[in-house]
């Protein structure tokens, strides 16, 4: 029995008991939790799990946007690693542009100096050229006017052309129009054109009758032969001895049908006795053109061409100037 009693009573200490004592009259009320300890475990227990899982959703927010915030911040490091790229690029590129705008800055002086050495060294080269050509160019007109000798004057002749060869080698372009020492070689050209040097009939080179004091063989008495005529048949053609313009193209007494040429530097040619002419006065001729035809006009015993060369109007030896061809 007393064992009994002791079960109950240890069950009893079990329960909690609540006592609500009325300050004004009425019953004192007992309310009683049976067994409370076990209650208090379950509703701790509750309590807990309730704790837990708002603490775990908690912590799994929290997790999620760290995670959203790493992953945030690594697409902020992409990007900001991909625009120190792009100013890393920028910036080479515009070394790149500036190296290379002082290069052809610098490219640019370069021509231009060169440039300007090139053109002071061919104006010196030009001088230097022209200088030698006028010196020797002053000797060869010299001789050519003013020779007695034959040889002289063939040999201003072999100057000259030494001299236009020289020029021709030592041009530095063909443009004709901007280069002096192309223009040296028109000048040059032009005075060996105007020379009278070519032989005014074909295929005869005899001389009927030689420049000189001689007995006239119309008037039969001595007196100077102004030229030296050359025989032939009658109608032969006859060229122009060297370039020039025509003075005179006209018949007169003792020259029958005449042409006079001015070559210019004091040289003159006449061409007389002829049966016809092909000019006029004013005319421009060519070194070899045909002016004429042979004749024996005027006075004349034979067919044959007078022919003169005149420097300053005085008669000269024509043999000393013309070259057989
Ligand atoms: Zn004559």
């Amino acid at each position: 029995m007393k064992k009994l009693t002791g079960k109950i009573s240890r069950k009893r200490r079990n329960d909690l008991s609540f006592m609500f004592v009325p300050h004004r009259k009425g019953n004192i009320k007992t309310f009683r939790i049976a067994n409370y300890r076990t209650t208090l475990l379950a509703v701790t227990a509750i309590l807990l799990v309730a704790l837990l899982a708002i603490t775990g959703y908690t912590l799994s927010l929290a997790r999620e946007n760290n995670l959203l915030k790493a992953q945030h911040d690594l697409e902020i490091q992409a990007l900001l690693e991909e625009k120190a790229k792009l100013e890393d690029y920028i910036a080479s590129q515009t070394n790149e542009l500036i190296e290379n705008a002082s290069l052809i800055s610098a490219a640019a002086t370069t021509k231009t100096i060169s440039e300007k050495s090139v053109e002071q060294y061919k104006a010196e080269y030009e001088e230097m050229v022209l200088t030698y050509v006028d010196n020797n160019m002053s000797t060869i007109k010299s001789v050519s006017r003013g020779s007695s000798k034959e040889k002289s004057f063939k040999e201003a002749l072999s100057d000259l052309r030494s001299l236009i060869n020289l020029v021709q080698s030592a041009k530095l372009s063909e443009d004709t129009t901007n280069d002096k020492i192309s223009k040296k070689e028109s000048e040059l050209t032009s005075y060996l054109d105007s020379l009278p040097t070519y032989w005014p009939v074909d295929n005869a080179t005899t001389i009927h009758s030689a420049f000189g004091r001689r007995l006239h063989p119309v008037y039969k008495r001595y007196s100077h032969h102004d030229g030296i005529d050359i025989g032939n048949k009658r109608y032969t053609n006859i060229y122009a001895a060297g370039d020039g313009k025509v003075v005179e193209a006209t018949r007169v007494g003792g020259y029958g049908n005449y042409i006079m040429i001015d070559h210019g530097n004091g040289f003159c040619t006449v061409y007389a006795h002829l049966s016809s002419y092909d000019v006029k006065v004013g005319d421009w001729v060519k070194k070899g053109q045909k002016i004429a035809k042979m004749g024996n006009t005027g006075t004349s015993t034979s067919t044959h061409l007078h022919f003169e060369i005149r420097i300053n109007n005085v008669p000269i030896n024509p043999v000393l100037y013309l070259e057989k061809r």
